[in-house]
């Protein structure tokens, strides 16, 4: 009987956990949402390290895990990765497709736009370009909440700028990111605050002096083994020493998203975020993880010494709110994934160099009697644009030569069409599922997009082996695409959970929490029962317009 009774039981809770969580809901609005994105954070890393972490990660890893995240588009790259997160929105609707386009109008000689920059400026190219949020296309978290409480502050720091700009969007209060020399920022009018100048000055102390190399604990230490790639570069085995005032190191490193987070913390005390009457936000992008898997790799000694440093960064950031009694939440996820050096993946490989669209449009042209770059982009695949110079009787003619000429390379899975792109429906089922069209449809912008879009096949890295880059990222197959979603706040249930959400899922359930109304379809993102209450669909539909 007891057995039977436990069997029962068993399955009660079972239906329980299914229905509802079973510890409550955390209710009312934190005082400050922390949002943080941490780069190229793969969801098989945080698996892979969780049983590691004992600092800001751990606690994260207490609150409610989603392991199956996903930033569901194809083009995973950073910009359109973090126009995502605080829009609700993916990059079909935020406009940021890739993180930087063609766009053959443009006055510029190369044609490129660079996804966070104002390019009508006097002056500015895409390589020098004036960082703006002009090329986002809907607004974020932050001006809504400031919108409906003008009290609350938004701000953004990052390594990267094109981080906290999507992060951050048109109108906020902070917005501070690398570059080079220190920290630095495009909003007009905001008097640098005395952190700043603190966090840039004890940067440029550090970098001053040379570094001494990590010592590895032996979980990482397991991890090196040696690698040879690009031009006789070897990693596996890195510790992060440096030369004096090498900020290249020191960027390819755990010391970045330390600076970073020493700044995050420094303004929060400044500015005061979480003490006031409303809700602030502040959004946190570290680029370290990023910079280190592209340099190094995700599964040398490299990133196990940065996975492992950042979350002691994260628990000292997490001591230093706790300790200033300030009522926060977090939300941690990435901006996209990311796929080991080949040699280390079985089945892996280097892309052909001969995929150049700049030669593959060279062959065309020759073949077909034209004159001038015939196909624009430069990548080995994703968008592929045809010249707009040419007759539309020779563009269907490049195209065609095109379409054939990628369908017989061994390493291209597939060709699409913009038309067939434009032409899908958006997806409607979980993110797990979407076909490669499906993942194509929502990085699609008719007039950002590509003519046709090159589809390397799995494990093929999307950048010559020449050119010394480790781990890649940017393709639609789900190693990319994977990433862990997590949300914490004291007294959350701890739960890690299977089901597949997206990383459009954060904005409104972020905005459910901290109280800002979203419309029914207002966004692409849904906001995730069990993290917060969520609003009963059509309760506050005549709150907000659509936006
Ligand atoms: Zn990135």
């Amino acid at each position: 009987m007891r057995k039977i009774l436990l069997a029962a039981a068993a399955l009660l809770c079972a239906c329980r956990s299914e229905a509802q969580p079973q510890a409550p809901i955390p209710t009312g609005a934190p005082k400050l949402m922390i949002v943080i994105s941490v780069d190229q954070f793969s969801a098989e890393l945080w698996n892979e390290y969780r049983p590691q972490f004992t600092g800001g990660l751990a606690r994260l890893a207490s609150g409610m895990v989603f392991r199956n995240g996903f930033e569901s588009h194809a083009a995973t790259e950073t910009c359109p990765g973090h126009s995502t997160i605080l829009t609700g929105d993916r990059p079909a609707r935020t406009g940021i497709i890739v993180n930087s386009w063609v766009d053959q109008s443009a006055a510029r000689a190369d044609k490129t736009i660079y996804c966070a920059e104002d390019e009508t400026v006097p002056g500015s190219s895409s390589s020098n370009y004036t960082v703006s949020p002009r090329q986002l296309k809907v607004p974020t978290l932050g001006e809504l909440l400031k919108a409906r409480s003008p009290s609350s502050r938004s701000v953004a720091v990052a390594g990267k700028d094109r981080a906290a700009v999507m992060m951050g969007g048109h109108r906020l209060d902070q917005r501070w990111y690398w570059r080079r020399t220190g920290f630095t920022t495009d909003l007009a009018g905001v008097a640098t605050p005395v952190t700043v100048t603190r966090v840039n000055a004890a940067f440029a102390a550090a970098l001053a002096q040379p570094r001494l190399p990590l010592d590895p604990p032996p979980v990482c230490a397991a991890k090196a083994q040696t690698y040879t790639i690009g031009k006789g570069k070897i990693v596996g085995n890195g510790r992060f020493a440096r030369a004096a005032n090498d900020v290249s190191a020191a960027e390819d490193s755990p010391e970045f998203d330390g600076a970073v987070l020493a700044l995050a913390a420094g303004l929060t005390q400044e500015l005061g975020l979480g003490r006031g009457t409303a809700p602030d936000l502040l959004a946190v992008g570290l680029s370290a993880t990023d910079y280190v898997g592209h340099s190094f790799g995700t599964q040398g000694q490299e990133m196990c010494l940065q996975l492992l440093s950042l979350d002691r960064d994260l628990g000292d950031f997490f001591a230093m709110l706790d300790s200033r009694g300030i009522d926060y939440a977090v939300a941690l996820t990435a901006d996209h994934a990311g796929f080991d050096i080949p040699e280390r993946v079985p089945g892996g490989s280097w892309v052909d160099p001969s995929l150049n669209a700049d030669t593959v449009g060279k062959a065309i042209g020759a073949k077909l009697g034209l004159s001038g770059p015939v196909l624009l982009g430069g990548g080995y695949s994703g968008d592929i644009f045809i010249d707009r110079g040419l007759s539309p009787t020779d563009r269907a003619k490049v195209r065609e030569e095109a379409m054939k000429s990628y369908r017989s390379h061994p390493q291209v899975e597939a060709v699409f069409t913009r038309e067939q792109i434009a032409a899908t429906p958006l997806a409607i089922t979980t993110p797990d599922r979407w076909t490669l069209l499906e993942r194509l449809r929502a990085s699609f912008d008719p007039v950002r997009s590509g003519d046709l879009l090159v589809v390397l096949k799995p494990k093929v890295a999307p950048y010559p082996k020449e050119f010394g880059i480790a781990s890649t990222h940017g393709t639609p197959w789900d190693y990319d695409r994977r990433v862990p979603i997590v949300f914490w706040r004291p007294n959350i249930a701890a739960t890690t959970r299977d089901d597949p959400v997206e990383t459009v899922d954060i904005m409104p359930t972020l905005a459910a929490m901290i109280g800002v109304p979203l419309s029914p379809g207002a966004v692409d993102g849904k906001c995730l029962p069990g993290v917060t209450v969520c609003p009963v669909a059509g309760a506050v539909a005549a709150e907000r317009g659509k936006r």
